[in-house]
């Protein structure tokens, strides 16, 4: 371990206060410069991330490009849009502020902690990351050590290009979280799931802190009749069983109109023959479950419903086959927790109606996923359903629009990040009114009397 060893903790705060202090971050160009040196520090490491995700997870290292290393991209949107971002921004007065000039400032933070999940180990810390530098602030990293290669990968490259006055790594788990919990932060940034998010929040409360939440939960996938079949269960099959399912925007489970059950069903298996082969534990394609843990957890799930595609497993490599289950009660632990894994539940449904009604009788999820032509039911499902975004005859994809604010609702988590979203989450919006000396009337002040008139005009 390279970092700083737990007992620093205090110590590598107070020295990020007093970097912050000296004002060194308020400057963009020095900003833009720190993101062009993570961005090269990324590219210098493109291998040993590589090494460090298939250790962690057998990740394929077409995934890790897509989903990790693809981080950089985000760099380079925040490079190119940060001068903007960054400026005074007008905002209008009315006409009875005549004299006024009205400003929103946008002002970096301070010190921020990011604490990150295990699922996408090196970009669910450096894209927050990017946002923390773009707005100005310090920043401590806690990788999870759960992704033990990526969590020191990580580290190692932060403190071989950033000073950890300006940006730390601490690594460690429960205890080292609740170590950095126990100091007071400007900000917090988490992603990680919903009974830790609560911790993270009890904590952060303790200090008046502000936190983002970037939470899991049951993302549901309805599948219409009025769709094209063979792109339908590729995109399902790509999006479910990526990184063996575990990814927190992952399709959790299908709801399919009845009528086209049977085909979506027979469509699925010849997709995922068609991506991982006759027998997926051989395919080079094929991530594994992170930890005996996780993997007992997701054996237990198939003891619910009907396996009716794949169910085997291999506890000594951690391998679950890509796995669709049938006739499953909404009382099972496959439909009651996240499922995060490679295990696809199949709901159906007759009526459009009793899908929402469903959706909408859990908490909300992070992502909502509808394969149908029929703009009539893409308009309802909108309307009647809340979720933190929704991808419409696609999945996973909206994370990689920038463009887009990304975070949840409800369960699924509070704030948002990614593009401009990732520097607003990092920044104080300062508002700043400006009056002239040219004239100063003086309707407000007192004595008030013979004034109320003129007031009750100035308020109709
Ligand atoms: P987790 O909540 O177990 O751990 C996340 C982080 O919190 C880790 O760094 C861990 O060390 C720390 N932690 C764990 N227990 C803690 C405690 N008691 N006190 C303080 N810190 C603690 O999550 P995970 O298992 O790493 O990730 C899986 C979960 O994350 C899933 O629910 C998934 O949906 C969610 N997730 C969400 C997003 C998103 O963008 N919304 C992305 C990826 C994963």
């Amino acid at each position: 371990m390279i970092t700083t060893e737990l007992s620093n903790v205090g110590e590598i705060i107070q020295n990020q206060r007093e970097f912050f202090q000296t004002g060194k971050t308020k400057d963009v160009t020095f900003r833009i410069e720190q993101l062009k040196t993570l961005k090269q520090a990324i590219i210098e490491h493109e291998q040993a991330i590589v090494e460090a995700l298939q250790a962690d997870l057998h990740k394929p290292e077409v995934e890790t490009y897509l989903t990790e290393i693809s981080v950089i991209k985000e760099i380079d949107y925040a490079i190119k849009h940060l001068q903007n971002w960054s400026k005074p921004k007008k905002a209008a007065v009315s006409w009875d502020f005549f004299s006024y000039s009205a400003k929103i400032y946008p002002e970096p933070l301070g010190v921020v902690l990011i604490i990150g999940p295990w699922n996408y180990p090196f970009q669910l810390i450096i894209s927050p990351l990017i946002g923390a530098i773009a707005a100005g602030n310090c920043a401590i990293l806690k990788p999870s050590e759960i992704a033990s290669h990526t969590s020191d990968i990580v580290a190692k490259i932060i403190a071989k290009y950033f000073d950890p006055a300006y940006i730390a790594v601490v690594e460690g788990g429960v205890e080292a979280s609740q170590k950095l919990l126990a100091e007071k932060f400007d900000h917090i940034f988490f992603t990680g799931g919903t009974a830790v998010g609560k911790i993270i929040m009890a904590a952060a409360a303790k200090h008046l802190t502000p936190v983002t939440l970037e939470l899991g939960g049951k993302s549901p996938c309805i599948v219409d009749t009025d769709i094209k079949l063979e792109h339908t269960v590729r995109r399902i099959t790509w999006g479910k069983f990526i990184n063996a399912g575990q990814t927190c925007i992952a399709p959790d489970y299908l709801l399919v109109n009845k009528k086209i059950k049977k085909d979506l069903i027979d469509g699925l298996a010849k997709s995922l023959k068609e991506f991982y082969g006759d027998n997926p534990v051989n395919s080079p394609d094929y991530a594994r479950i992170i930890s005996e843990k996780h993997f007992d957890r997701l054996v237990n799930f198939l003891k619910d419903g009907e396996v009716i595609i794949g169910g085997e497993n291999q506890p000594s490599e951690h391998y679950i086959a890509p796995t669709v289950i049938d006739n499953v009660s909404l009382e099972d632990p496959v439909m009651q927790e996240e499922i995060f894994g490679p295990i696809l539940p199949i709901i159906e449904y007759t009526d459009i109606a009793e899908a929402i009604a469903l959706i909408n009788s859990r908490p909300k999820p992070l992502a909502l996923y509808l394969f149908s032509q029929d703009k009539n039911l893409q308009k309802r499902v909108l309307q009647e359903t809340s979720s933190g975004g929704v991808c419409i005859n696609d999945t996973v994809m909206q994370v990689g629009v920038p463009s887009l604010p990304f975070g949840g609702v409800g369960d699924s988590g509070i704030g948002n990040y990614h593009g401009k979203a990732s520097f607003d989450t990092f920044s104080h919006k300062k508002s700043v009114l400006k009056n002239s000396f040219w004239l100063d009337l003086k309707w407000r002040y007192a004595p008030y009397q013979g004034k109320l008139p003129l007031i009750k005009k100035l308020l109709g």
